[in-house]
């Protein structure tokens, strides 16, 4: 027969019990996590990578201190690298190391500045040390690239997600805005546009293309290059940039928009790679130049006064560069080809 103290038995027995079981399993975690995390970051992140003899304080304390040139302001830009949005749940976390910062120091690039310091906001769903240890390693190797230092960040448990924010220096009177198109402006692309979409396409198993090329191109995906040393040498000399991460057709409108103007772009002039053409011809290049994003080349305009020393100040910076188009007062984006109006079959990425 069922009696009062045996309905309590039960309870306590099925389920009072199992409830403290977690709960006290979940506080033992919480605190063995905090406990990793100290070390994760004692041993990944603290007097790891480039250190700048303008970092008075890093890794340890509640801030960092850093110590701005004389003359220059500081250029401070952060981007967000997701699991799911950003990245695929296969990517080498290498890649991942190098392409989080990567990104960043392309908006450093698109305003002239010289990248100094950093900070790691690092969300993950567990410690993974192979991760950990691998994402590192892309991390600092284009942090060594280029002397930056990671000064401090914060580390998380969660879905997996990246966001850095890189800061920068630059004379102020020298900084690359969005703003200063004028028409008659020539506009001209960096290295070349359509390469990291169609890696990500190849990725995805949307297309396939010839080994050789498909290594170049997931290559461009994974590690863009980002123009920093072309930015700055861009410094006095061009009016107006932009780095392309949603597609050009789709960048290009910021700049028109600050700058108040229109522009002429002549497709068929845009800076195509042998391996984009030999995989999907140059129609279907186009449409990736156009509208497939992350490809982390500077578009700029240049005033027709300033030509010569645009040809002077690349080539020192090693970089090749396309003159694609021209601002004009007509307030819209006309796309040319071969002399007739383009009709492009897509729009620029967006998140919303
Ligand atoms: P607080 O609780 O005061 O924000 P934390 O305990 O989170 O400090 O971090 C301790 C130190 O380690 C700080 O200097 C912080 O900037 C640094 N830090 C934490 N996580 C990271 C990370 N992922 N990369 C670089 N530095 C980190
Ligand atoms: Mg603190």
């Amino acid at each position: 027969m069922k009696t009062v103290s045996s309905d309590a038995v039960f309870l306590a027995k099925f389920y009072i019990c199992p409830i403290v079981a977690v709960l006290h399993n979940y506080y033992l975690v919480v605190a063995e996590l905090k406990v990793k995390e100290f070390q994760i970051i004692e041993q990944y992140f603290a007097g790891q990578g480039p250190m700048r003899k303008d970092v008075i304080l890093g890794i340890g304390d509640d801030c960092a201190l850093v110590q701005p040139a004389e003359d220059k302001v500081i250029v401070i830009s952060c981007d967000t690298f997701a699991e799911g949005t950003h990245f695929l749940s296969d990517m080498p976390a290498a890649d991942i190391g190098f392409k989080s910062l990567a990104v960043n120091l392309s908006d450093l690039a698109a305003m002239g500045a010289e990248p100094a310091w950093m900070t790691l906001a690092l969300t993950l769903p567990e410690i993974d040390e192979e991760w950990l240890k691998q994402y590192c390693e892309g991390l600092y190797e284009i942090a060594e690239y280029y002397n930056i230092s990671l000064v401090g960040g914060d580390t998380t448990r969660g879905a997996k997600s990246i966001t850095i924010t890189v800061n920068g220096q630059t004379p102020e009177s020298m900084a690359l805005k969005r703003s200063g198109a004028n028409v008659g402006d020539w506009i001209y692309v960096t290295g070349t546009v359509g390469d990291s979409a169609l890696g990500l396409d190849i990725l995805l198993g949307n297309r396939q293309v010839e080994s050789e090329s498909k290594e170049y191109l997931i290559g461009r995906h994974y590690r863009p290059t980002p123009r920093v040393l072309a930015g700055q040498s861009l410094r006095g000399v061009a009016s107006s940039a932009i780095d392309l991460s949603d597609g050009l057709s789709s960048d290009i409108q910021h700049v028109l928009k600050a700058s108040e103007v229109g522009a002429v772009i002549n497709v068929d002039q845009l800076p195509l790679s042998k391996a984009l053409v030999s995989s999907v011809g140059q129609e279907q290049g186009i449409e990736y130049a156009l509208s497939g994003g992350e490809d982390y080349e500077l578009l700029f305009t240049v005033p027709d006064a300033k030509v010569g020393a645009l040809t002077a100040s690349l080539s020192h910076a090693g970089v090749k560069y396309t003159k694609v188009g021209q601002i004009t007062a007509g307030r819209e984006l006309v796309l040319s080809f071969d002399g007739k109006t383009y009709i492009s079959q897509q729009h620029g990425f967006k998140h919303f």
